[in-house]
């Protein structure tokens, strides 16, 4: 009998894709990097693309051959490249890279040639977020560089994209911003001769909240697992994952005990607490201590005490609570249960850590 585990709905993970879909005459992109963002890269990508994506998108190389690996023939972009990324590799298994500036673009050119085969590639202009792509001023070289492999025949231009700061907070003027700057960028292109199949802007808030800025493709993420990347607003998406853990022991003490590491907690009354095998090994967070919440017994507690390696403890009062009883860190929320969202408030950080650093390497995950 399992003590702990995560169910993942893949079907919420399509009902999501179609919704995502429904809302846009763009491709979608599935971004399965991290794992799926907890999920599971390999199931989630195979649940979006029966649900009608038709890219993914990864971060590294090494995920994108994961996912050929798995046997997945589908478009693949991989967008952080380091120098001296696997490059060659990539290019012979048909996987889409990113270009942010000239030296990326020559060892993609090096690539290519040792491939013997063309590199599709994914120009990146930095139109505001500081991060990865070349700024404006540096675009148009990087531009006629790419113009002139492709003629070379070593590099076929397939996309040119950028990514949104502050999508999530609607209205946000850098959003108009980027926009600009990216219809600029574009133009640049145009008249380098570059025409790109796929132009690529938004992440799942642009795409639920920012028509303009679909174009060709748009990369989903947090929205493809269900959940919302702007808070109090849920777009019709059901979440996908549910954490759990069964009851370990339920014991009785008397009031006055501290719990757990520190003695950060201490009983009111005579209480039952009952012990959970899940910890900050497992990924919940150590900040949770006092303040995540659980259902146990059709009740909402709040974790005792500090967050241990392995366990979390949870002060049930006078409930009836027997070992073998199933506890709900988070899931959808329709049974009363906490949702990552919730967790997220308890710890201070977003929905999208809360299940992407959940699980660690020992909780197993279980599809439905
Ligand atoms: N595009 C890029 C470049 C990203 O790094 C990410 C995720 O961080 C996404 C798209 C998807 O973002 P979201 O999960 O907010 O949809």
């Amino acid at each position: 009998m399992w003590q702990a585990e995560i169910r993942v709905d893949l079907g919420a993970i399509r009902q999501n894709v179609a919704r995502l879909r429904s809302g846009t005459t763009a491709e979608v992109m599935a971004v399965v990097k991290a794992d799926g963002y907890g999920h599971g890269m390999v199931p989630v990508a195979r649940a979006a693309l029966d649900a009608g994506a038709t890219w993914l998108g990864v971060c590294t190389v090494d995920e994108a051959l994961g996912l050929r690996a798995a046997g997945i023939e589908t478009p693949v972009l991989a967008w952080l490249l380091a120098p001296g990324a696997p490059l060659e590799q990539a290019i012979r298994s048909g996987v889409d890279v990113s270009a942010g500036s000239l030296e990326l673009l020559g060892e993609m050119v090096a690539a290519a040639r040792a491939a013997d085969r063309p590199a599709r590639v994914h120009l990146k202009i930095d139109t505001g977020l500081n991060r990865g792509g070349a700024k404006p001023t540096e675009w148009a070289a990087l531009v006629a560089a790419a113009a002139k492999a492709q003629a070379d025949g070593q590099l076929d231009v397939v996309g040119v994209w950028s990514h949104l700061a502050c999508a999530d907070a609607i209205g946000h003027p850098s959003i108009d911003a980027q926009l600009a700057e990216y219809h600029d960028g574009l133009a640049v292109a145009e008249r380098a001769g570059l025409h790109p199949k796929y132009r690529h802007l938004s992440n799942s808030a642009a795409l639920l909240t920012r028509p303009d800025c679909h174009f060709d493709l748009v990369r989903a993420g947090i929205a493809v697992y269900g959940l919302s990347p702007i808070p109090g607003e849920t777009f019709g998406l059901r979440p996908a994952m549910t954490v759990r853990g069964r009851v370990m022991v339920a014991k009785r003490v008397p009031a006055g005990e501290g719990v757990s590491y520190g003695h950060t907690y201490t009983t009111s009354q005579e209480t039952t607490l009952a012990v959970v095998p899940l910890g900050y090994g497992d990924g919940v967070p150590r900040h949770a201590s006092n303040s995540g919440p659980v259902l146990l017994g059709g009740h909402r507690r709040t974790v005792a005490g500090r967050v241990c390696m392995d366990q979390i403890v949870l002060d049930c009062g006078d409930d009836e609570v027997r070992a073998g009883d199933v506890a709900i860190l988070f899931g959808p929320g329709d049974q009363g249960e906490p949702t990552a969202y919730d967790w997220a408030d308890a710890v201070g950080t977003i929905s999208y850590e809360i299940v992407t650093r959940i699980g660690g390497v020992r909780v197993p995950r279980v599809y439905d």
